[in-house]
């Protein structure tokens, strides 16, 4: 009996896979788009190069299914993704979102947990066990996926930009990555599974890749005439001023002085392929991933709107928590910066924000008693989020002069 409904189960789910799958095929680059918009906020490049690339990735499907028909048609090359950019600012998101639209299976991989020592060991193949887990054991749904490989900067193969202990590991692991990504068919269980469709993005937070930027410019400054020792600074200056005047064109600001220190940010503007494999991540990788996808620290703006607009915003599941106590919750818009400003300092990005919230709410929820019965307004000041006041709490108007059995 159990066995049947386990059966049903799994057909409605199938169906409703290849309803998503004929969908997905028919998407445009701007439909992923209007999609993502709803969800991401900012990242405006990374959405762009995303629908893109999610597109051609729904081609090359549509393209492998026809190719079944007719052999000899020319395959589209496959762009897989370089993801880079700071911590909690929708790398991930953006990767769920983009597989949601496109109705093709996703997996997240966190690339710290394969290691000799680490819990899933140093096996990368599991991956694809993951994978067909996802697709219940649909090697061929499994063959459109999408495979998210997180923290890829911390199985850098070099060492000096931060300390890697299994810096052998961290070749063979890349090693292993790349003949995946290659595309190649591996046994797994029963089923045989063929990566070469399989989108692969790689991401990664990849702190102090500023730096190397900064030293590749140095280097590709043709050499002044060396005096007394004193050309590397003169160099320096030239790189800070070229990083400084394309970053101004395309802000449309003022010229900094010569001297201005270029920011990390300006540096990451012009990153190579090169550079990642300066920082650790061995060529064929990097030549695998051709599409380089700039994650941006998000702004005080970006992070209020993240709190307050879309479907799944925080602050609105937290005033379903407190409508559920009878109690209105507001912020004010100075109190929604307070706070915004507060998660940019900590450079966490978004993930900042539901742990300033946290802690802003919970001494109200952990008091909360219904004694009266009366509905009452929470209201959070930017005084109260820099703990320089009381939050204010009324009794809403209207029930104070219509309820006189409660005597308030
Ligand atoms: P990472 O860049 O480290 O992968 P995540 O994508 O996991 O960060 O972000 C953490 C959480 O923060 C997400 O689940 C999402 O709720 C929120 N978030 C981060 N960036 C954005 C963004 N640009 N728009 C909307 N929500 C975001």
């Amino acid at each position: 009996m159990e066995k049947t409904e386990n059966k049903r189960k799994h057909l409605r789910q199938r169906l409703e896979e290849r309803k998503h799958r004929r969908q997905g095929a028919m998407l445009t680059p701007a439909e992923i788009r209007e999609h993502l918009d709803k969800y991401v906020i900012g990242q405006e490049q990374a959405k762009i190069t995303l629908s893109v690339a999610v597109y051609e990735h729904l081609q090359a499907l549509a393209a492998r299914e026809k190719e079944d028909l007719a052999p000899d048609s020319v395959r589209l090359p496959k762009n897989n993704i370089l993801l880079f950019g700071p911590t909690g600012c929708g790398k991930t998101h953006l990767l769920n979102q983009v597989a949601k639209v496109a109705g093709v299976p996703f997996l997240e991989v966190n690339a710290p947990a394969y290691s000799p020592t680490g819990y899933k060991g140093t096996n990368i193949s599991h991956i694809l066990e993951e994978l067909l887990a996802k697709t219940h054991g649909d090697a061929r749904q499994a063959e459109r996926a999408i495979i998210f490989f997180d923290e890829l900067d911390k199985k850098a193969s070099k060492p000096g930009i931060q300390s890697f202990p299994d810096a052998a590991y961290c070749a063979e692991f890349q090693h292993d990555l790349l003949k995946m990504v290659e595309g190649a068919t591996y046994e797994v269980g029963d089923e045989h599974l063929d990566t070469s469709g399989i989108l692969f993005v790689m991401a990664g937070a990849f702190v102090g890749l500023d730096q190397v930027v900064r030293r590749r410019l140095e280097r590709e400054q043709p050499a002044p005439v060396k005096r007394l020792g004193f050309a590397a600074p003169a160099v320096t200056a030239k790189v800070n001023a070229r990083v400084n005047a394309k970053a101004d064109a395309q802000e449309g600001c003022q010229a900094k002085p010569a001297g201005a220190q270029a920011k990390a940010a300006d540096l990451l503007a012009q990153v190579t392929p090169e550079d990642f494999v300066e920082y650790g991540i061995i060529t064929e990788l990097t030549g695998r991933t051709p599409v380089l996808c700039r994650i941006l620290q998000l702004t005080t703006e970006e992070l209020v709107r993240i709190m307050t607009d879309g479907r799944e915003s925080i602050l609105r599941a937290y005033e379903g928590l407190f409508n559920a106590m009878n109690v209105d919750l507001v912020f004010t818009p100075e109190a929604l910066r307070e706070v915004a400003e507060r998660a940019r300092k900590r450079k966490m990005g978004a993930r900042a924000l539901n742990a300033i919230l946290e802690q802003l709410l919970a001494p109200f929820i952990s008091d909360y008693e219904d004694e009266d019965g009366l509905r009452r307004t929470l209201t959070i000041t930017a005084a109260y989020v820099r703990g320089q006041g009381k939050a204010q709490v009324a009794i809403n108007a209207t029930q104070t002069v219509n309820d006189p059995e409660n005597g308030v």
